[in-house]
């Protein structure tokens, strides 16, 4: 398999480049050359998730130095169960929030420390992975890294723009993950990024890389959880149900497009937004435009902007070619507020305000039960108490493995938003030099 560049379609790559690099060279994101066909029989013998993950995972790797790792890199990528969890009403829930930092982002990140940090096995000097995050990819990229070889990470966050809940998860690191406090907003964060990258004196002094959600490296392994458990739905009913994908930036409901081009038994796929407007926009008018980032209660998915529509639009060149490919429905604050308040006693459940998003969609579209449904839950409630307890309440127990990340938090060092006082910390005191 090859990876091309969307903006540039004879540039192509390996996979362990597509990785390494992130970005291609000219700004465009990396895609698969083509998929595989792989019907459900070529399944018939997978019966774990780390099983159904290496089937369908090493055509997108062959030829590639990680093909012969792959196994072992899905063997560990979970390491946490994805249950799927039937609540009634021809609805079943797709729980991806039981790894460390309790959101679906622990999978592909996972897959991509385990991967980065084997490509550089041999390497003389440690990659350096450097995130600015605002909130939940900063955890998810820490905890998936942390104590790997050869690899490290700088995790930049805006002190006091997080919530106390994500700060904790955001602290917890030790040894190759460093997490620095910026007294500025995510953007200081991710203009310090930037700087880093472009400065000779970190360039000379550090391997730089990104772990950004756009890297292809988290997207593929996200299929394998829609394959997981669309051919347990398919075992069960013989149905491809419609899966409703909470979306922001698009990563995960790609993700699922990707599996059902594969040839899994994946029916419609609907894209479940909050107030932000800009697919549902375009596929209404047909003029891609992006929109200034409303904020909501879904936090993760405030995207005004979102970078693999990109992806999307390259797959799907016209309006018209994506409307057959997905439905998009808009969901307010209101709404879900009003779902996360009805939970308990519909659903039997406590949903997040991401998830709320997929119940909402599901209840518009299909009232009378006319056919089979997949919610996609992307968090634990216990992320957002303060949106969650009051409207069911009761207070939410935290999971345990968020709880043990929490446990180990503690006091970080705190920075302005500059270059240098970054340097102090990342080169330690071996810094003469002037980075400014
Ligand atoms: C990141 C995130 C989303 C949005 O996913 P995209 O891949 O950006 O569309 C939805 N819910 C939660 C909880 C998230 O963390």
């Amino acid at each position: 398999m090859q990876y091309l560049s969307t903006r540039t379609p004879d540039h192509s790559v390996s996979l362990s480049t597509a990785l390494q690099e992130g970005l291609a060279p000219d700004g465009g994101l990396y895609v698969p050359s083509h998929f595989p066909d792989l019907a459900p029989e070529a399944f018939a013998d997978c019966e774990t998730i780390e099983s159904v993950a290496e089937r369908l995972l090493r055509p997108f790797a062959d030829d590639d130095p990680l093909a012969d790792v792959l196994p072992s890199i899905c063997e560990a990528m979970y390491g946490f169960p994805v249950p799927v969890h039937e609540v009634g009403r021809r609805t079943s829930v797709l729980e991806l929030f039981h790894g460390p930092t309790a959101a679906f982002k622990d999978v592909g990140a996972r897959f991509l420390a385990d991967s980065l940090a084997r490509l550089n096995e041999d390497a003389d000097r440690p990659l350096t992975i450097l995130v600015a995050t605002s909130g939940d990819t900063g955890a998810a990229v820490a905890a998936a890294f942390w104590r790997k070889p050869n690899v490290e990470v700088i995790v930049l966050y805006p002190k006091g723009k997080v919530s106390a809940r994500q700060e904790q998860q955001l602290t917890g690191w030790s040894d190759n993950v460093q997490t620095v406090a910026v007294n500025g907003v995510f953007d200081d964060c991710q203009q310090l990024v930037k700087a880093a990258f472009q400065h000779d004196a970190w360039q000379s002094r550090k391997r730089l890389s990104s772990a950004n959600s756009i890297n292809i490296g988290r997207l593929l392994p996200q299929m394998t959880y829609y394959a997981h458990a669309s051919l347990q739905h398919w075992r069960a009913h013989g149905t491809r149900p419609t899966v409703v994908v909470p979306s922001g930036n698009l990563g995960n409901g790609l993700a699922c497009l990707y599996a059902r081009e594969c040839g899994l038994p994946i029916g419609e796929v609907v894209f479940a937004t909050n107030a932000n407007r800009p697919v549902t926009h375009y596929l209404e008018t047909g003029d891609y435009q992006a929109f200034e980032t409303q904020q909501t209660l879904a936090t993760a998915m405030d995207v005004g902007n979102p970078s693999n529509m990109e992806r999307l639009r390259y797959h799907w060149p016209t309006a018209e070619a994506l409307r057959d490919a997905i439905t998009a429905e808009r969901v307010t604050d209101d709404e879900i507020e009003e779902q996360i308040r009805r939970g308990p006693d519909e659903w039997d459940t406590v949903w997040d305000p991401h998830t709320a998003t997929a119940v909402e969609v599901r209840e518009r579209l299909d009232p009378n039960e006319n056919r089979d449904w997949m919610l996609v839950a992307t968090a634990h409630p216990a992320k957002f108490p303060e949106v969650v307890e009051p409207l069911v309440g009761h207070e939410i127990d935290i999971p345990d493995p968020l709880a043990e990340v929490m446990a180990r938090s503690k006091s970080v060092p705190q920075i302005s938003p500059s270059l240098d006082e970054l340097g102090d910390i990342v080169f330690d005191t071996e810094t003469p030099t002037s980075v400014s």
